[in-house]
């Protein structure tokens, strides 16, 4: 990529979409509110008392033109901007209105309550001109705070900043984190919700992604029978992002479109189920339009296998958002969208045809989600052909297969380095034996009593696995190209809980470092890296417990 030279902030074109051509709440102020019929509010951000930086993201910075922070002229100027202190020339801060289901229950008006938009930069430096929307969380109330604060906690900034760029790097698609800065003020956190405020170190994350509209935007336009902003939130989308879905009239349109989100949505959430990670918060307010992985609250990574975990105290009692629960309840938020288009496809189709429709895609789309995941777990499983394509399974691979999930969950291995363990054994071909590979699993289980009285399970489960990779592409395969071919669908480096809880432990004593480290080697989460052993080990003992570290709340 060729350094471009920062002519400062004239050098960037904000042509702020949104804000320009969508209807507007009159009032100016962050007086928590409800605004009918508008699609935003102005915002301003609230001026932190001693912003420092604690990290920029280089390889975005420069992605979108700016500078980076060794460039002092511009550093300054910069950690203003994006700290909430400035607002630079051309952008137009917003908070947006949307609603949600949260947690299966219409909330009506949400909104963006401690994120706001400073402005959608449109970078000439792509041939495509590529938008760059620019968020700021954490940078004090909007008039959707409700009775929130509209500030966030390093802690929580922390393991946002982290998850969404070790996400990108996973090849799973989402939201991008720019800038996690210190604000140098404390926010009072109830961390447990147990009647325990205290106060705790705040930061502000600048979060970058093409668009950050949600599910809950055209939710909130259709509750209010809203058809024409319905229809003009529809017509942004497609123009903007996806001009492929357009068609003659808006029946067609929203049908194309919805589709498109549901397919992206669906390809989000197989990524989510093939390294492990559980949302934790899958409302429909916390869904991108853009199928983008969003809002990253109180997520986590399977640690010992176990499908119904979830890392949200929250959601605890209901176990809503646990991991196996993942697909289904993102099509559960693929029909409350499709209710949201529905006025849009009756116009056209009458009420009946209109459901049939939608019903329709969504039975083709839930078949291909199940597909989906089934070649997922091929991949992940070495199952593929030297052509790459995977085979039909028969009706004893998925006994195998439930067989394997059964394992995994019963002797509580490492999800994570379960799979690396898998490709580990199918680079040593026919020369290691069944029994050390069991051995390797077993170093890998966090509950060994277990694990050994299912070791003659387990070993016919790995007997099985390599008599399928035999018959899954014969001779022409070597061991060593199977093995390679695992390892990038399976990754080493996770974003684990526990090691955002060591990074943040550090940046609380003033070190930086472990949170520069950890960055790095999260960006390549596939290649084993010298150094870097300590990110991809088991969550040790300490961490079984602590808050923070397989237990969080929402919305700290
Ligand atoms: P979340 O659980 O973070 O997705 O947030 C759900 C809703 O609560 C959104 O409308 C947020 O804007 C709002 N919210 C969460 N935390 C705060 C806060 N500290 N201040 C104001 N609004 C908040
Ligand atoms: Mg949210």
């Amino acid at each position: 990529m060729s350094a471009l030279r920062w002519r400062g902030w004239s050098s960037l074109r904000f042509d702020n979409a949104f804000a320009a051509s969508f209807p507007a709440d009159a009032r100016r102020d962050a007086q928590p509110r409800q605004t009918p019929r508008v699609a935003y509010a102005h915002a301003t951000p609230t001026p932190t008392h001693a912003p420092a930086w604690l990290h920029l993201n280089d390889a975005l910075a420069a992605a979108m033109g700016l500078p980076t922070q060794d460039d002092e002229d511009c550093s300054a100027d910069l950690l203003r901007v994006l700290s909430g202190n400035a607002v630079a020339p051309g952008m137009m801060p917003i908070a947006t209105r949307y609603a949600g289901h949260q947690f299966g229950n219409f909330a009506g008006q949400l909104g963006d309550g401690r994120a706001m938009t400073l402005g959608e930069q449109v970078h000439d430096g792509h041939p495509h001109g590529q938008r760059f929307e620019w968020q700021l969380k954490g940078a004090g109330p909007t008039a959707y705070s409700r009775q929130g604060d509209g500030r966030a906690v390093l802690r929580s900034s922390l393991r946002e900043y982290v998850c969404s760029e070790a996400m990108h790097a996973l090849g799973i698609p989402t939201t991008r984190a720019l800038s996690l800065i210190a604000t140098g003020e404390r926010v009072m956190r109830d961390v447990m919700y147990d009647g325990h405020p205290a106060p705790e170190p705040g930061a502000v994350v600048c979060r970058v992604a093409p668009s950050f509209l949600r599910f809950g935007h055209l939710q909130m336009a259709a509750v209010e029978n809203n058809t024409a902003l319905l229809r003009q939130l529809l017509h942004h989308v497609v123009r903007l992002y996806m001009p492929d879905c357009r068609h003659d009239n808006d029946a067609e349109t929203a049908l194309a479109w919805w589709q498109e989100v549901a397919n992206r949505s669906v390809r989000m959430v197989v990524g989510w189920q093939r390294v492990g990670f559980v949302h934790g918060v899958m409302n429909t307010d916390n869904c991108s339009v853009l199928g983008l992985s969003i809002d990253y609250g109180p997520y986590g990574f399977l640690e010992p296998v176990d499908w119904q975990w979830t890392p949200n105290t929250t959601d605890a009692g209901r176990r809503r958002y646990r991991y196996e629960q993942q697909p289904p309840i993102m099509m559960w938020n693929l029909v409350r969208l499709a209710e949201a288009l529905l006025p849009l496809v009756e116009e056209t189709h009458g009420e009946e045809r209109a459901a049939t429709l939608f019903e329709d895609a969504l039975s083709t789309t839930s078949a291909s989600m199940e597909q989906q995941l089934l070649q997922m777990w091929q991949q992940k499983l070495g199952l593929q052909g030297a052509d790459g394509a995977t085979h039909a399974f028969h009706k004893d691979d998925h006994a195998w297969l439930a067989e394997g999930f059964d394992l995994g969950q019963a002797s509580a291995v490492d999800f994570t380095l379960w799979f690396r363990a898998l490709a580990d054994m199918a680079a040593f071909g026919a020369q290691r034996s069944v029994d050390a590979a069991y051995e390797h699993l077993a170093a890998i289980s966090y509950e060994p009593a277990r694990m050994a009285s299912m070791r003659d399970r387990w070993q016919a489960w790995l007997h099985t696995l390599r008599a399928m990779w035999r018959r899954a592409d014969g001779p022409t395969l070597s061991a060593s190209a199977r093995s390679e071919r695992m390892n990038l669908v399976n990754p080493l480096y996770v974003p684990r809980n526990y090691l955002a809880q060591e990074a943040i432990d550090a940046l609380m004593n003033g070190d930086v470092t472990r949170l520069h480290h950890w960055f790095d080697v999260l960006r390549q989460p596939y290649t084993e890296q010298a150094g870097a052993h300590a990110f991809a080990a088991m969550r040790p003992e300490w961490a079984a417990h602590r808050v923070g570290c397989s237990m969080l709340s929402c919305s700290s």
